[in-house]
Protein backbone atom coordinates (compact mmCIF):
# COMPACT_ATOMS: atom_id res chain seq x y z
CA UNK A 1 0.00 0.00 0.00
CA UNK A 2 1.03 3.40 -0.83
CA UNK A 3 1.63 5.12 2.16
CA UNK A 4 0.38 8.51 1.09
CA UNK A 5 -3.62 7.93 -0.30
CA UNK A 6 -4.68 11.39 -0.17
CA UNK A 7 -5.15 12.73 -3.65
CA UNK A 8 -2.95 15.58 -4.32
CA UNK A 9 -6.09 17.33 -5.38
CA UNK A 10 -7.44 17.01 -1.74
CA UNK A 11 -3.51 18.16 -0.66
CA UNK A 12 -3.41 21.23 -2.87
CA UNK A 13 -7.36 22.37 -0.89
CA UNK A 14 -6.17 22.02 2.43
CA UNK A 15 -2.57 23.47 1.70
CA UNK A 16 -4.21 26.26 0.45
CA UNK A 17 -6.86 26.53 3.39
CA UNK A 18 -4.05 25.91 6.17
CA UNK A 19 -2.07 28.99 4.41
CA UNK A 20 -6.00 31.21 4.66
CA UNK A 21 -6.26 30.43 8.64
CA UNK A 22 -2.66 31.31 8.85
CA UNK A 23 -3.49 34.72 7.48
CA UNK A 24 -6.70 34.72 9.49
CA UNK A 25 -5.44 34.04 12.47
CA UNK A 26 -2.91 37.11 12.15
CA UNK A 27 -6.21 39.22 11.51
CA UNK A 28 -8.17 37.36 14.37
CA UNK A 29 -5.02 37.85 17.40
CA UNK A 30 -5.96 41.69 17.04
CA UNK A 31 -9.88 41.63 16.31
CA UNK A 32 -11.00 39.11 18.74
CA UNK A 33 -10.81 39.57 23.06
CA UNK A 34 -10.29 36.03 24.18
CA UNK A 35 -10.52 36.48 27.98
CA UNK A 36 -8.66 33.86 29.46
CA UNK A 37 -7.32 33.79 33.07
CA UNK A 38 -5.40 30.22 34.34
CA UNK A 39 -6.39 31.57 37.99
CA UNK A 40 -10.78 31.04 36.93
CA UNK A 41 -10.39 27.62 35.22
CA UNK A 42 -11.30 24.33 36.64
CA UNK A 43 -7.76 22.58 35.47
CA UNK A 44 -9.94 19.44 35.41
CA UNK A 45 -12.17 20.22 32.16
CA UNK A 46 -11.32 21.70 28.87
CA UNK A 47 -11.09 25.70 28.57
CA UNK A 48 -13.27 25.75 25.65
CA UNK A 49 -16.31 25.04 27.51
CA UNK A 50 -15.18 27.24 30.30
CA UNK A 51 -14.65 30.84 28.46
CA UNK A 52 -17.38 33.35 29.63
CA UNK A 53 -17.42 34.97 26.53
CA UNK A 54 -17.87 33.18 23.14
CA UNK A 55 -14.66 33.00 21.58
CA UNK A 56 -16.38 33.06 17.96
CA UNK A 57 -18.33 35.96 17.06
CA UNK A 58 -21.03 36.02 13.91
CA UNK A 59 -19.68 38.40 12.17
CA UNK A 60 -16.14 36.76 12.42
CA UNK A 61 -16.60 33.32 11.59
CA UNK A 62 -19.03 34.76 8.78
CA UNK A 63 -15.97 36.38 7.90
CA UNK A 64 -13.87 33.08 8.28
CA UNK A 65 -16.48 30.97 6.14
CA UNK A 66 -15.91 33.41 3.34
CA UNK A 67 -11.95 33.48 2.88
CA UNK A 68 -12.66 29.18 3.07
CA UNK A 69 -15.23 29.26 0.75
CA UNK A 70 -13.03 31.45 -1.98
CA UNK A 71 -10.11 29.03 -1.33
CA UNK A 72 -12.18 26.39 -3.03
CA UNK A 73 -12.18 28.25 -6.00
CA UNK A 74 -8.63 27.79 -6.85
CA UNK A 75 -9.23 24.23 -5.87
CA UNK A 76 -12.38 22.58 -6.58
CA UNK A 77 -13.98 25.19 -9.05
CA UNK A 78 -17.02 22.86 -9.54
CA UNK A 79 -18.54 23.12 -6.33
CA UNK A 80 -17.17 26.57 -4.83
CA UNK A 81 -19.98 28.44 -6.39
CA UNK A 82 -22.38 26.13 -4.40
CA UNK A 83 -20.28 26.47 -1.21
CA UNK A 84 -19.70 30.17 -1.87
CA UNK A 85 -23.52 31.05 -2.35
CA UNK A 86 -24.37 29.09 0.36
CA UNK A 87 -22.31 31.26 2.98
CA UNK A 88 -23.76 34.09 1.46
CA UNK A 89 -27.14 33.52 2.28
CA UNK A 90 -26.49 31.90 5.72
CA UNK A 91 -28.80 34.10 8.13
CA UNK A 92 -27.00 35.27 11.27
CA UNK A 93 -29.43 32.78 13.64
CA UNK A 94 -27.93 30.18 11.06
CA UNK A 95 -23.79 31.54 11.57
CA UNK A 96 -24.79 30.84 15.38
CA UNK A 97 -25.77 27.56 14.86
CA UNK A 98 -22.86 26.57 12.43
CA UNK A 99 -20.73 27.88 15.40
CA UNK A 100 -22.59 25.29 17.74
CA UNK A 101 -22.80 22.50 15.41
CA UNK A 102 -19.05 22.58 14.54
CA UNK A 103 -17.86 23.44 18.00
CA UNK A 104 -19.67 19.76 19.31
CA UNK A 105 -19.24 18.16 15.72
CA UNK A 106 -23.06 18.00 15.64
CA UNK A 107 -23.34 15.99 12.00
CA UNK A 108 -27.31 15.90 12.24
CA UNK A 109 -27.34 19.55 12.31
CA UNK A 110 -25.79 20.09 8.98
CA UNK A 111 -27.72 16.64 7.49
CA UNK A 112 -30.67 18.57 8.05
CA UNK A 113 -29.55 21.90 6.52
CA UNK A 114 -27.77 20.37 3.55
CA UNK A 115 -31.51 19.40 2.52
CA UNK A 116 -32.10 22.89 1.75
CA UNK A 117 -28.84 23.16 -0.46
CA UNK A 118 -26.76 21.52 -3.53
CA UNK A 119 -23.91 20.41 -0.97
CA UNK A 120 -23.22 17.35 0.75
CA UNK A 121 -23.29 17.17 4.56
CA UNK A 122 -19.79 16.39 5.38
CA UNK A 123 -18.75 18.98 2.67
CA UNK A 124 -20.84 21.72 5.19
CA UNK A 125 -19.48 19.70 7.99
CA UNK A 126 -16.12 20.56 6.85
CA UNK A 127 -16.24 23.94 5.60
CA UNK A 128 -17.68 24.97 9.04
CA UNK A 129 -14.95 22.99 10.94
CA UNK A 130 -12.12 24.47 8.66
CA UNK A 131 -13.14 28.45 9.15
CA UNK A 132 -13.67 27.34 13.48
CA UNK A 133 -10.28 26.15 14.00
CA UNK A 134 -8.25 29.35 13.48
CA UNK A 135 -10.32 30.82 16.56
CA UNK A 136 -9.44 27.55 17.81
CA UNK A 137 -5.66 27.92 17.30
CA UNK A 138 -5.55 31.82 18.75
CA UNK A 139 -7.25 30.16 21.72
CA UNK A 140 -4.44 27.40 21.53
CA UNK A 141 -2.23 30.29 21.60
CA UNK A 142 -3.61 32.25 24.76
CA UNK A 143 -3.52 28.82 26.46
CA UNK A 144 0.57 27.56 25.58
CA UNK A 145 1.74 28.69 28.62
CA UNK A 146 -0.16 27.11 31.23
CA UNK A 147 -1.69 23.90 28.93
CA UNK A 148 0.39 21.45 30.67
CA UNK A 149 -1.17 22.35 34.48
CA UNK A 150 -4.39 21.22 33.34
CA UNK A 151 -5.45 17.25 34.04
CA UNK A 152 -8.03 16.39 31.54
CA UNK A 153 -8.87 12.83 30.89
CA UNK A 154 -9.62 11.69 27.10
CA UNK A 155 -9.90 15.17 25.11
CA UNK A 156 -7.87 18.16 24.10
CA UNK A 157 -7.05 20.34 27.46
CA UNK A 158 -7.99 23.43 24.98
CA UNK A 159 -10.61 22.86 23.04
CA UNK A 160 -12.42 19.17 24.45
CA UNK A 161 -11.44 17.41 20.71
CA UNK A 162 -10.89 13.77 20.97
CA UNK A 163 -7.20 12.76 20.67
CA UNK A 164 -5.88 11.34 17.55
CA UNK A 165 -2.08 12.24 17.15
CA UNK A 166 1.39 12.63 19.35
CA UNK A 167 4.82 13.24 18.66
CA UNK A 168 7.70 11.43 19.78
CA UNK A 169 10.69 12.93 20.42
CA UNK A 170 14.04 12.11 20.64
CA UNK A 171 14.20 12.18 24.25
CA UNK A 172 11.39 9.37 24.27
CA UNK A 173 8.48 12.17 25.82
CA UNK A 174 5.36 11.84 24.14
CA UNK A 175 3.55 14.92 23.40
CA UNK A 176 -0.36 14.85 22.37
CA UNK A 177 -1.56 16.92 19.10
CA UNK A 178 -4.17 18.71 18.35
CA UNK A 179 -4.76 19.23 14.76
CA UNK A 180 -7.93 21.52 15.76
CA UNK A 181 -6.22 23.66 18.22
CA UNK A 182 -2.42 23.26 17.34
CA UNK A 183 -2.40 22.56 21.29
CA UNK A 184 0.72 19.91 22.33
CA UNK A 185 0.22 19.32 25.60
CA UNK A 186 2.49 16.44 27.93
CA UNK A 187 1.17 13.09 28.36
CA UNK A 188 2.08 12.40 31.84
CA UNK A 189 2.20 8.74 32.15
CA UNK A 190 1.64 5.87 29.78
CA UNK A 191 -1.74 4.95 29.59
CA UNK A 192 -4.31 5.20 26.83
CA UNK A 193 -5.35 8.58 26.19
CA UNK A 194 -9.54 7.39 25.39
CA UNK A 195 -10.09 5.84 28.22
CA UNK A 196 -7.63 6.35 31.20
CA UNK A 197 -6.13 2.24 31.13
CA UNK A 198 -2.66 2.05 32.39
CA UNK A 199 -1.87 -1.38 32.08
CA UNK A 200 0.87 -1.52 29.75
CA UNK A 201 0.30 -4.58 28.51
CA UNK A 202 -3.23 -3.25 26.77
CA UNK A 203 -1.56 -0.93 24.45
CA UNK A 204 -0.40 -2.33 21.34
CA UNK A 205 0.97 -0.96 18.58
CA UNK A 206 0.68 -0.93 14.67
CA UNK A 207 3.61 -0.49 12.12
CA UNK A 208 3.42 -0.47 8.58
CA UNK A 209 6.23 -1.56 6.65
CA UNK A 210 6.89 1.40 4.09
CA UNK A 211 6.13 4.07 6.91
CA UNK A 212 9.37 4.36 9.15
CA UNK A 213 8.25 7.74 11.36
CA UNK A 214 4.29 6.80 11.93
CA UNK A 215 2.59 4.21 13.61
CA UNK A 216 -1.06 3.74 15.26
CA UNK A 217 -0.84 2.78 19.30
CA UNK A 218 -4.26 0.70 19.90
CA UNK A 219 -5.99 0.01 23.27
CA UNK A 220 -7.34 -3.18 23.72
CA UNK A 221 -9.70 -1.93 26.49
CA UNK A 222 -11.45 0.16 24.37
CA UNK A 223 -10.54 -0.27 20.85
CA UNK A 224 -9.88 3.38 20.24
CA UNK A 225 -6.20 4.22 18.92
CA UNK A 226 -4.04 7.11 18.47
CA UNK A 227 -1.47 7.75 15.43
CA UNK A 228 1.99 8.24 16.86
CA UNK A 229 4.37 10.19 14.88
CA UNK A 230 8.56 10.71 15.42
CA UNK A 231 9.56 13.93 15.86
CA UNK A 232 11.53 14.98 12.50
CA UNK A 233 14.21 17.33 14.45
CA UNK A 234 16.39 18.03 11.30
CA UNK A 235 12.87 19.25 9.41
CA UNK A 236 10.74 22.59 9.80
CA UNK A 237 8.33 21.87 13.02
CA UNK A 238 4.94 20.76 11.11
CA UNK A 239 1.51 21.79 12.16
CA UNK A 240 -0.78 19.56 13.51
CA UNK A 241 -3.14 19.68 10.90
CA UNK A 242 -0.59 18.44 8.89
CA UNK A 243 0.75 16.19 10.26
CA UNK A 244 -2.94 14.44 10.69
CA UNK A 245 -3.24 14.80 6.75
CA UNK A 246 -0.51 13.12 6.07
CA UNK A 247 -0.91 10.42 8.89
CA UNK A 248 -4.03 9.56 6.95
CA UNK A 249 -3.61 6.23 5.50
CA UNK A 250 -3.38 4.87 9.26
CA UNK A 251 -6.79 6.18 9.78
CA UNK A 252 -7.92 3.80 6.39
CA UNK A 253 -6.00 0.64 8.24
CA UNK A 254 -7.34 1.33 11.52
CA UNK A 255 -10.66 1.91 10.17
CA UNK A 256 -10.52 -1.58 8.26
CA UNK A 257 -9.39 -3.25 11.59
CA UNK A 258 -12.49 -1.68 13.28
CA UNK A 259 -10.20 -0.03 15.96
CA UNK A 260 -11.53 3.76 16.08
CA UNK A 261 -14.63 5.94 18.40
CA UNK A 262 -17.76 4.82 16.85
CA UNK A 263 -19.41 7.85 17.75
CA UNK A 264 -16.80 10.45 15.56
ZN1 LIG B 1 -7.54 21.12 20.70
ZN1 LIG C 1 -8.49 2.74 25.94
Amino acid sequence: MEPNVVSEEYLNLQTGIMEEQKKFRTYLKKDLSLDVEKGELNLEIPVLPQLTSPPVTIPLFREALDRISFVFKDHQPKIAEDIIQVVKGLTDEEVKKWIKGSITFNMDYFTLFSKGTPIEPSLLHFVAEQALRPFMQVLGEKCSTFINELDVMGTCPCCGEPPRLALLEEDGDKHLYCPRCETKWKQKKLQCVHCGDDRHENLFYVTIEEDATSKLEVCKTCQNYLKLVVEDINGEEKQATLLDLETIHLDFIAQQEGFGDSNS
